[in-house]
């Protein structure tokens, strides 16, 4: 085909995908609070304290190198830096922000210029598609982060893939997506706000229903925590198992590179 390996379906999958964040990228940051209630703030803030980055490491002196994929507007990269530089007093941290996106990238490079680090050479920013990170060489990263962003890739299990591969041994992936609800009522109620008042919202407030909808859909068909861990497994990565936040709407999995 055109498309080299790829099959027709998965093309179309990665265009509509390209579609959904082109449309929603410049209200992202809005959107994001006013559907979750400002929780996403709290998840991705638990997040990146439980990975504590930037701690000192003897054999690491130059500070961690980092890599946030599908990090979009750089919710996650900002607050990887302030940690690693704020708590664990390590400057020399980095971050590169990867996106197959170039108008969230705009959105995260115009973001960053409101932070310290601004034109930083702490802060790089990467156009790629996860799964295929030919930019970033093998064993160089100290940790992978992915946050609301595996659930779109069309080839999840590629992109694992090549987070094992650009990881050094002992590195680690931490990745924050939404997952399964366990408790049946707190599922049914959940279920109605997602699939009732979001594609509403997004039509009543940025005048886009489908972007919205397609969202919902992906959370819908994401493999629940289990399945989700195995794929982890099956990179290579030795997995803690997972940690459910407000329930299960979001689950946050890491794995080790041995
Ligand atoms: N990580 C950010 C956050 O937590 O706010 C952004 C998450 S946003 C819901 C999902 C991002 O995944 C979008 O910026 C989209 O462009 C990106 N994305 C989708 N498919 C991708 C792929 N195959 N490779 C890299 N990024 C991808």
């Amino acid at each position: 085909t055109h498309f080299g390996f790829e099959t027709v379906a998965e093309a179309q999958k990665e265009q509509r995908v390209a579609g959904v964040f082109s449309n929603i990228a410049a209200s992202y940051d809005a959107m994001n609070d006013f559907m979750s209630l400002g929780i996403h703030r709290l998840w991705k803030d638990h997040f990146v304290r439980s990975i504590n980055p930037g701690t000192t490491n003897p054999t690491n002196p130059q500070g961690w190198k980092m890599l946030d994929i599908a990090g979009g507007t750089g919710d996650i990269a900002f607050r990887l830096l302030d940690h690693s530089t704020l708590i664990n007093c390590n400057p020399a941290s980095k971050i590169i922000v990867s996106d197959i996106n170039p108008e969230m990238l705009d959105e995260g490079r115009k973001r960053s210029l409101k932070t310290s680090y601004a034109n930083s050479p702490r802060l790089e920013f990467l156009l790629a598609n996860a799964e295929n990170l030919s930019e970033i060489p093998d064993n160089s990263i100290d940790l992978y982060t992915v946050a609301f962003g595996i659930r779109n890739f069309t080839n999840k299990q590629k992109a694992l893939g090549e987070a094992y591969r650009v990881l050094k041994p002992g590195g680690v992936f931490a990745c924050l997506e939404f997952s399964g609800v366990t408790n049946p009522v707190f599922n049914a109620v959940y279920k109605r706000w997602s699939f009732g008042a979001i594609p509403l919202i997004g039509q009543l407030v940025v005048g886009d229903r489908d972007s919205y909808q397609y969202l919902v859909e992906s959370i819908e068909r994401f493999p629940r925590q289990e399945e989700f861990r195995g794929m982890i497994e099956k990179a290579g990565f030795a997995t803690p198992g997972w940690e459910d936040l407000t329930g299960g709407i979001a689950a946050v999995h890491k794995g080790v590179k041995p």
